[in-house]
């Protein structure tokens, strides 16, 4: 069982915000004091660049910043040359697709799905739309889930990329993806898992699931904004094309030649997010120590009990039940969620209201916009009375019963 008093402490936003009802980790996680130190050790103690200073200051940073890839490597089972820093899920994402636009022809099919965030659909659409490759949807279950059967209806001999989200950011529901890997690649097709909801919540190890590529952001567990990861193996990092280039990329240059470094260099032309990195490290040893067993069962119970309070509200309709990631999406009946939301906001209640940048699982909800509320480790009993009080206070202000 979690602690929550004693992590709590660590996160010194409650210090300046005892009443804060944080429920909006699905959009970013709070960050504690374990990350916040290490980002200011690096500005106050070295503030320098890395890979080019000769000298102490740098070699210092440098380390840091690789033992930070040592880090994410572990985290996910992977090897060290296979994690590329990035902005976050959404350049992982983007890259990957900027690069498969030059390998896909009218013959090749790509399979996402309306469970989506835009950030995992919309690099396939673009690619889609300038490659002419078919685009297809994997038919949602009667919940809003990926099924296997339902992935088996659209994999075919012509699918080349699957792009499928772990876990919804809107319904909370984990994705089969082992299974859904395994029959991708008999087909010889390569898998883009978006793990942006996933890794705060489960371990996730790629070798075991044999993923092509995966993405996740610091921001969401625990780590700092502006950084992120994307995952590949080795063998596909290499086969991509840079997609920026500048300083710390290249192999060799001359004026009308170049190459590139191997990956993960090829991929982080620049001065790269050295505290970002070092941050994420940090965030990755604070959740790790933790436990995601304990972290799961403590945002499970919350979940439940969250469930359990709302059924007896009339007058609201909640879209995932049975979520297994902390995730609640619900509306007040016939509420528009940015009235609804402001009930929330006057009670100190952090949710979100909107399309959560997933409007085609919205519009599969038939809705135009929904309400969200997540779970985490500083989560407790409290904030979820304090949150289902505002939703009755809600469903009463606006009449709705
Ligand atoms: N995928 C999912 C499932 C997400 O929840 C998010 C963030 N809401 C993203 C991708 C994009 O992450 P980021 O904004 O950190 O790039």
């Amino acid at each position: 069982m979690l602690d929550v008093k004693k992590i709590r402490q660590d996160f010194p936003i409650y210090e300046t915000n005892q009443d804060l009802v944080y429920l909006d980790t699905a959009a970013s996680s709070l960050k504690p004091k374990q990350v916040i130190d290490v980002v200011d050790h690096y500005y106050s103690k070295l503030g320098v660049n890395v890979h080019r200073g000769v000298y102490g200051l740098s070699y210092e940073a440098t380390d840091l910043y690789e033992s930070a890839r040592h880090t994410v490597a572990k985290f996910l089972n992977a090897k060290f040359e296979e994690i590329v820093f990035t902005r976050g899920t959404t350049a992982s994402l983007n890259l990957v697709a900027s690069s498969y636009l030059d390998k896909m022809t009218e013959e090749d099919e790509i399979i996402t799905s309306e469970l989506e965030h835009h950030s995992s659909m919309l690099p396939w659409l673009h690619v889609s739309k300038k490659t002419k490759a078919k685009l297809k949807y994997v038919e949602l279950d009667t919940e809003g889930r990926i099924t296997v059967e339902a992935f088996k209806k659209v994999l075919s001999d012509k699918t080349k990329v699957v792009a499928l989200t772990y876990v919804s950011n809107v319904m909370g529901y984990i994705t089969p993806i082992k299974e859904i890997i395994d029959l991708a690649h008999q087909k010889g097709a390569i898998v883009v898992v978006d793990a942006a909801q996933a890794a705060p919540h489960m371990k996730i190890d790629v070798t075991a699931l044999n993923a092509d590529f995966l993405a996740f952001s610091g921001h969401k567990l625990c780590g700092p904004t502006g950084i992120g990861v994307l995952y590949g193996k080795r063998h596909l990092l290499n086969q991509m094309d840079p997609i920026e280039f500048g300083g710390d990329m290249s192999q060799t240059v001359d004026k009308f030649e170049a190459t590139w470094k191997d990956a993960p260099y090829r991929f982080e032309a620049g001065t790269p997010i050295i505290s970002g990195a070092i941050g994420l490290a940090r965030a990755l040893d604070y959740i790790t120590s933790i436990g995601f067993d304990a972290i799961h069962e403590h945002v499970k119970t919350l979940h439940d009990y969250a469930i359990h309070k709302l059924e007896e509200v009339k007058g609201i309709e909640i879209y995932n039940k049975t979520a297994e990631t902390g995730i609640v999406t619900f509306n007040v009946v016939d509420v528009h969620p940015h009235d609804a939301a402001s009930i929330f906001d006057k009670n100190k209640v952090c949710i979100r209201a909107g399309h959560h940048c997933a409007q085609p699982i919205t519009k599969w909800l038939k809705q135009i916009a929904t309400l969200r509320a997540t779970f985490y480790i500083y989560n407790t009993k409290e904030d979820v009375d304090v949150f289902v009080d505002s939703v009755k206070e809600a469903v009463r202000f606006f009449g709705a019963f």
